[in-house]
């Protein structure tokens, strides 16, 4: 198996991926809030992560991808205060929140598709899964982390020796006071709310029976559920961008740990936000670029793919148009080189490839299974593309290989530069019976007839010229 080293938020550092069981991975990602669309800085993670898992699949390894939908509990804040984001999100389009969770979900696949980023094997809602979040909220009232306070159910913290270890809040001081405590129901100020039963909010739609009584889950909850029912208590992956790491993540974190007695989640990797020129972009804020808004101005959804893997994923992103174009420009100019080497030769087979090209595929996979160095892998799709000493139909299998992971939409300029080049064959033969007839060389024009028909093309000739019909 080849070798895959990860950051690791927890603990901060860089680690050979080793799975819980051989050649298996498991492998979580924290979705969407389906209140708005996503912007193209939400859509960063999930590209990356989809990098992830077809690197982890290219290595060997079986991938189990999960991911959650939010259609319930994430409030404005991230924590405990603030608005409910879809209730905020459906008072602003006057829609229900049940209408507008199905609305964004939608669009948000529709973006994925567009950047052939793959649906995880396991979609899973939190509205769908309310009864395994009540579970996990018993479980850690069993085992003494929970308080009640006001109607609600709070996770104590303190009671968590090592809560807040991955974000590092003890040497923040967050951990004891740091944050503002703004709900005077809470013994300790990172303490958080696992149910909510009195409510904030009055026009709260979605709400469900539970043992503490009717109300909803926080929003951490959601994710430790359904990971686990999905993964199991122990998993391998978990994905998530950074800005989760003090809140969401360590939340998770606290809630699975606690309620299970055991570490829950083996790597933690982090991507680094997009930013504007101007600054962050903020999904809350209102204004921000979609990819619908990039597809109106004349950019193709896999130019900002290609974008985006010009960028490691653990580093800051600067969005800008010439950057965009720059990307557009290149992904043009490797599709034409694709488009070229596709009307020489024809991708030879994986067992016919020489020792010269076995090399290049061997940097791009390196390159990869050092932290997803996409960046990396893309220089190495170029050196490919401009080595003279490689032939084209070896050219050619490398880089379709090299595309399973980078999805770039590479077997597509070969589907368009073969029908292109079919068109232009199909022509030509036209052209050929034309002057063969022309010079009563019947024979030869007859012969032309047949090859066309052979493929699949009727010659009608008229007084205005000769064309071509399919054949039934
Ligand atoms: P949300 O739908 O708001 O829950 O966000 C979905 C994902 O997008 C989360 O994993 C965030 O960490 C991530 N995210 C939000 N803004 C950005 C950004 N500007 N750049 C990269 N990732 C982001
Ligand atoms: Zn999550």
């Amino acid at each position: 198996m080849k070798s895959l080293i990860l950051y690791n938020s927890d603990g901060r550092e860089l680690r050979k991926f080793v799975p819980l069981k051989e050649g298996e991975a498991g492998f979580y990602c924290c979705g969407p809030t389906v209140y708005n669309y996503a912007h193209i800085g939400n859509l960063r993670p999930y590209t990356h992560w989809d990098v992830l898992r077809r690197v982890l699949k290219r290595f060997g390894y079986k991938v189990k991808h999960v991911m959650n939908v939010t259609d319930v509990g994430h409030l404005t804040d991230d924590g405990d205060d603030g608005e409910d984001k879809m209730i905020k999100g459906a008072r602003e389009r006057g829609m229900s929140v049940w209408e507008i969770a199905e609305f964004f979900t939608q669009a948000f696949f529709d973006d994925m598709k567009r950047l052939n980023i793959l649906v995880p094997d396991v979609v899973c809602r939190a509205t769908e899964h309310i009864d395994v979040m009540i579970d996990l909220v018993k479980r850690l009232e069993e085992r003494g982390f929970t308080y009640e306070g006001g109607g609600n159910i709070y996770f104590d913290t303190k009671k968590l020796a090592d809560y807040g270890r991955m974000a590092l809040l003890e040497r923040q001081e967050l951990r004891h006071g740091a944050r503002t405590q703004v709900d005077a129901q809470k013994r300790n100020p990172t303490d958080f709310v696992l149910w909510f039963t009195n409510s904030k909010f009055a026009n709260q739609a979605m709400i469900w029976d539970s043992p503490w009584g009717r109300g909803y889950p926080g929003w951490h909850l959601e994710c430790s559920a359904m990971s686990s029912k999905y993964l199991g208590e122990c998993f391998d992956i978990h994905a998530g961008g950074m800005d989760h790491i003090p809140v969401h993540h360590t939340n998770e974190i606290a809630q699975s740990e606690g309620a299970f007695g055991h570490k829950w989640v083996h790597y933690w990797v982090h991507n680094e936000f997009l930013i504007m020129k101007g600054g962050k972009m903020a999904k809350s804020k209102g204004s921000f670029i979609t990819l619908n808004d990039l597809l109106e101005e004349g950019y193709e959804a896999l130019d900002y793919r290609y974008f985006l893997l010009g960028g490691h994923y653990r580093s800051q992103l600067i969005f800008s148009s010439e950057s965009l174009n720059a990307a557009r420009s290149a992904r043009r100019s490797l599709m034409g080189r694709m488009a070229d080497l596709l009307r020489e030769a024809f991708p030879c087979s994986k067992d016919d490839l020489g020792l010269a090209v076995r090399a290049r595929l061997e940097a791009f996979d390196t390159a990869l299974g050092e932290d997803m160095n996409t960046p990396r892998a893309l220089a190495e799709v170029w050196s490919l593309v401009k080595d003279d000493s490689i032939e084209p139909g070896e050219k050619l299998a490398a880089l379709f290989s090299m595309d399973e992971v980078l999805a770039l939409g590479l077997a597509s300029a070969g589907r368009e530069s073969r029908q292109v080049a079919a068109d232009g064959e199909l022509s030509l033969l036209l052209e050929q019976r034309g002057k063969a007839r022309a010079s009563k060389d019947w024979a030869a024009a007859d012969r032309i007839r047949d090859e066309l028909l052979s493929r699949g093309w009727k010659v009608v000739d008229t007084s205005d010229g000769s064309r071509l019909e399919k054949s039934e």
